[in-house]
């Protein structure tokens, strides 16, 4: 408890207990801080919004921050990077392609050079066209396939896409796109055109490029067709707590990552009934240490 390190006779902070719980410059800078005359009560304060109360979106912003403080620090590329996760976050999409969006960013996608990279061999040739290494930009992009389901997409920009050497490129160039869908179709696509490609890898029967393109375009459709329904929450919600209808569930999801690379991050979700009572609860350690913004999809997912 902070009031511990308070003396409350002189109004200030004991010194000896400062110096012999914190580091020097810590307790250099805490002795500098000054304090109210009217010693209120401890209280927890999140000072991530002006409410003081703590919200997944106001810590989502916090660490996009602190990652673009710190890409600032190490190169010019802390806008991009912000402005990328900032569009990811708002995408109308599934889940599952959110979370695929998310490894696109972070060149997390197992093709086949990065798996060579990582000594698993598998070949390098794409499985698809069989005549290049795969890439992530030649998986995606400048494959022959990949190419010949972009050239279906009327507004894509192919010239723009033909000219990039990397796939953050490409991504940036969407975002930087003024209608707001075209980073949704540009996901959607690049998605179908991965699925495709893994069943060609599991030798199953590869699609038509225009099987991809119906298939990326039935994704967005059923998706935003499902969240135009007016759900009951919608109606009376002005920020606050709304008891659900009956017959309705409520599924509550968060994801943590320590800061600490070292340590895994985890998930949790819980489905509670229009009463309130859990239905279903979960928590579980992912394999490894992920971005905060990744983690709050797999939570999702
Ligand atoms: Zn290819």
């Amino acid at each position: 408890m902070v009031s511990s390190l308070i003396d409350h006779e002189t109004k200030w902070w004991k010194p000896n207990v400062v110096k012999a719980l914190f580091l020097p410059f810590e307790a250099d800078t805490i002795l500098k801080i000054p304090l109210s005359q009217n010693l209120s009560d401890d209280a927890l304060i999140w000072i991530g919004n002006k409410k003081g109360v703590f919200t997944v979106k106001s810590a989502y912003f916090i660490a996009a921050k602190l990652q673009v403080d710190k890409d600032v620090g190490e190169s010019s590329s802390g806008d991009l990077s912000a402005l990328i996760w900032r569009n990811l976050w708002k995408l109308k999409l599934p889940a599952k392609i959110k979370i695929f969006s998310g490894r696109v960013c972070v060149n997390g996608l197992p093709v086949y050079m990065k798996m060579m990279e990582r000594g698993i061999q598998l070949g390098w040739d794409c499985p698809v066209c069989g005549d290049e290494p795969e890439s992530l930009i030649h998986a995606l992009i400048s494959c022959d396939f990949a190419l010949s389901v972009w050239s279906l997409w009327q507004d894509c920009p192919l010239h723009l896409l033909l000219k990039a050497t990397d796939l953050i490129d490409v991504v940036h160039i969407f975002c930087s796109s003024p209608n707001a869908e075209h980073l949704e179709y540009f996901f959607a696509i690049s998605w179908t055109i991965w699925h495709n490609r893994n069943l060609l890898v599991h030798n199953e029967k590869g699609l038509s490029p225009l099987q991809v393109w119906d298939l990326a375009r039935n994704v967005m459709n059923d998706f935003h067709e499902a969240n135009t329904v007016l759900w009951p929450m919608e109606h009376a919600s002005n920020g606050g707590w709304v008891a659900l209808l009956a017959g309705y569930f409520k599924v509550n999801v968060d994801g943590a990552s320590p800061l600490d690379d070292h340590r895994v991050s985890g998930v949790g979700a819980i489905v509670r009934d229009d009463s309130g009572n859990i239905v279903a609860a979960l928590s579980k350690a992912l394999p490894s240490h992920y971005p905060v913004e990744w983690t709050e999809l797999l939570a999702m997912e």
